[in-house]
């Protein structure tokens, strides 16, 4: 264990929720787009861009980690007293690629990891990448991955080339998510391009606060759109604490509740609860990237203590010292276990 008194905690096991991957097929494939300038996402360009050409100590260590699914990671794992990473591949993932492509490299890229995870099961869990835009072969392809590789749910990269999942047309995943019993998390990649300038011309775009503020909006459309309403038992996990919206709950329910009633939006339909009930009922948030007790604490308060899991975003937010904060928040040995293991044990089937 590591140095800096970062240990085994009394009967807990750190397990940590979103945790990143790549594959170098696809650290060479975006490259490719990257050199090419197709993609026609400025927000991609620009973040990946920095990642992979930029060259620097800090953010080669970052492409490197990404890469292993060995000995690398088991290190830095021991290092940081984690017991076991829930891991998927890094953001976008296949969402900027076209459906066809997306939805092949899916069925490659998840076999590979789930050869990796059984290599180490004691260590590994995984999550499924998934094609979004080609949703009917994302729904197969997530019932392929639980049912016959033993991964334990999907990742969703926010917007697909600007679509939201909203739209019906996405809800074979969900449909397929909730039959199985498996979350989908909802990770952040940059916005669109319809929403990119205002962010990237300020240095906002990225996971500094562009992420938070587009993957929160997708999860009120996803709230709105009904979703919950049609698949009850659906799961959603989301990063960051809930990407600001628990702060937002009281607002967005007292204003959901009177714009519905006027009848100005299309799209604004009744609901069965309140916005903030779909919150405590179907989902559940991480502490990936926000290792800070008054913002945790203020999750579980809102949400409940059961709705709050561990995360670390490795390796892009590999800080040893941020552990030792979450080890120490102000609540009791059980508390710190359910927020650690056994939420996510429940959550993600392991
Ligand atoms: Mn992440």
């Amino acid at each position: 264990m590591g140095s800096d008194g970062i240990g085994a905690l009394d009967g807990i096991k750190r397990i940590a929720t979103e945790e990143a991957y790549a594959p170098p097929d696809l650290i060479a494939r975006y490259k490719q787009l990257i050199r090419d300038g197709v993609t026609g996402d400025a927000g991609f360009e620009s973040l990946m861009g920095y990642f992979l050409f930029n060259n620097s100590e800090r953010t080669n260590a970052i492409v490197d980690r990404l890469q292993d699914l060995g000995q690398r990671r088991l290190a830095d794992m021991d290092a940081t007293g984690v017991a076991r990473q829930i891991i998927s591949l890094t953001a976008p993932g296949l969402q900027v690629f076209d459906a066809d492509t997306a939805a092949g490299l899916a069925i490659s890229y998840n076999d590979q990891l789930a050869e990796a995870v059984g290599t180490h099961a004691d260590r590994f869990t995984g999550l499924a990448a998934v094609a979004p835009h080609a949703p009917s072969a994302a729904a197969k392809e997530l019932e392929r991955a639980v049912n016959h590789l033993g991964l334990r749910g999907a990742i969703v990269n926010s917007h697909t080339q600007g679509e939201y999942l909203d739209d019906e047309k996405f809800w074979p995943l969900f449909e397929a998510a909730e039959s199985l019993g498996v979350p989908v998390y909802l990770h952040p990649q940059t916005p669109p391009p319809s929403m990119i300038k205002p962010l990237l011309e300020s240095g906002l775009d990225g996971a500094i606060y562009g992420f938070a503020v587009e993957t929160g909006m997708h999860l009120l459309r996803i709230i709105m759109s009904g979703v919950f309403d049609r698949f009850p038992k659906l799961k959603l996990v989301v990063g960051h604490l809930g990407e600001a919206i628990p702060y937002w709950l009281f607002r967005v329910d007292f204003f959901h509740r009177g714009i519905v009633s006027t009848g100005r939006y299309e799209r604004l339909k009744p609901l069965k609860l309140k916005p903030s009930d779909y919150m405590k009922r179907n989902v559940y948030v991480t502490s990936s990237g926000m290792a800070w007790e008054p913002v945790i604490m203020y999750a579980r308060s809102v949400l409940g203590a059961d709705r709050v899991l561990y995360a670390m975003d490795y390796p892009y937010q590999y800080q040893p010292e941020e552990v030792l904060v979450t080890d120490h928040l102000p609540i009791s040995q059980p508390e710190l276990k359910q927020f650690y293991q056994s939420t996510a044990q429940q959550v993600f089937g392991i």
